[in-house]
């Protein structure tokens, strides 16, 4: 596997200048996304609660099995033949990275009432969804996501709307391709 390149905006910024929470606690979220193992887009979330880190997670296969990178998940392995970008999240064996970060906190048994979500890319509608039920309260991103689907996007806004707070934290922008 090649090596990436781990580009985190915390690690290049002045040492004399102190980043405001939001920016600290999605800095350890972009340092989180390096650990991702899966063929689609890897992210990193952190759980937060009165600005503290609870849990931590990253998108790949579930503990113990083979990482998708190493063909550990069909659907991820076929998803430009076979499957849409997007598509097939129902025969997908990859957790993603909000989903990891509320399981460790179940696993542990940390509550999520209350928390807030620090992850590197908008939440997915499956995602919004076990967060929101998961008592989360707000989600800060960096990267958008857009639905496409006119139904998939009404309901997804449906959603965003009974969180809190969802905000975007453009000045934590990163270049992917790193
Ligand atoms: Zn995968
Ligand atoms: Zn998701």
């Amino acid at each position: 596997m090649a090596r990436r390149k781990i580009k985190n905006p915390l690690i290049k910024s002045s040492p004399s200048v102190k980043p405001g929470f939001h920016e600290y606690l999605m800095g350890i979220a972009l340092a989180v996304r390096a650990r991702a193992n899966c063929k689609g887009r890897h992210v990193g979330a952190v759980l937060a609660m009165d600005e503290r880190v609870i849990s931590t997670g990253y998108n790949g296969t579930p503990r113990g099995m083979k990482n998708c990178e190493e063909g550990g998940c069909y659907r991820c392995d076929n998803r430009e033949k076979r499957f849409g970008p997007g598509t097939a999240y129902d025969i997908c064996i990859c957790v993603h990275a909000e989903q990891n970060a509320l399981l460790a906190a179940a696993r542990f048994g940390v509550p999520s009432a209350g928390a807030a979500i620090f992850t590197t890319h908008q939440p997915c509608f499956g995602c919004a969804k076990e967060l929101l039920q998961a008592g989360v309260k707000e989600v800060y991103y960096v990267k958008s996501w857009v639905p496409d689907d006119k139904d998939l996007a009404r309901q997804y806004r449906i959603v965003l709307d009974r969180f809190d707070r969802v905000q975007r934290l453009s000045s934590m922008d990163f270049d992917e391709s790193k």
